[in-house]
């Protein structure tokens, strides 16, 4: 690569790797540092089958919980590890809650897969943290067609 051409900013970064066909929420994590991530209780309540951990989770009377840190004017989910913008993730990745689950943007064979309003609302948590913009649509050449696909697991998080 020309020297002069290697990215040197983490928004650069951000955007190289996307381009190279690596998934950018594992450089991101914007949106876990940006929402208020709140969820009906009985996700957490192991009785009932939740699997969120209740030490990492706040009140939200009367019935709802929020991942700690996310309820606050500078919000940073407590399970979310490493540095926004630079290299992060999900330490209860599989158990996480459902906002995270269903938040849409969606990562896989190089392609990323993602409604206009899902996509808005990760832009904006990027904007939030200076990354730039992500678009629909295949990062590679050789990438295959993007087709949403609405079954799928998202990779990162939620409001
Ligand atoms: S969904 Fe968007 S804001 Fe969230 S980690 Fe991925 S790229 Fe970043
Ligand atoms: S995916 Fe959800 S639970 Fe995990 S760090 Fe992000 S906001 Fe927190």
């Amino acid at each position: 690569m020309d020297p002069d051409a290697a990215p040197r900013t983490m928004p650069q970064l951000v955007a190289f790797a996307a381009a190279l066909g690596e998934n950018p929420c594992l450089r991101c994590g914007a949106c876990c540092a940006h929402y208020r991530v709140s969820f009906y209780w009985a996700e957490a309540d192991e009785a009932q089958g939740g699997a969120v951990p209740p030490a990492l989770t706040e009140e939200l009377p009367p019935f709802r919980l929020c991942m700690q840190g996310t309820n606050c004017r500078q919000p940073r989910c407590a399970a979310l590890l490493g540095e926004v913008g630079r290299e992060v993730r999900c330490a209860i990745y599989a158990g996480r809650p459902s906002p995270c689950r269903e938040f849409g943007v969606i990562w896989r064979d190089g392609v990323l897969r993602s409604g206009p309003e899902e996509l808005a609302r990760c832009n904006a948590a990027r904007a939030a943290w200076g990354l730039p913009p992500l678009t629909i649509g295949p990062a590679r050449p050789d990438a295959p067609p993007n087709v949403p696909t609405p079954g799928d697991a998202p990779l990162a998080p939620a409001a």
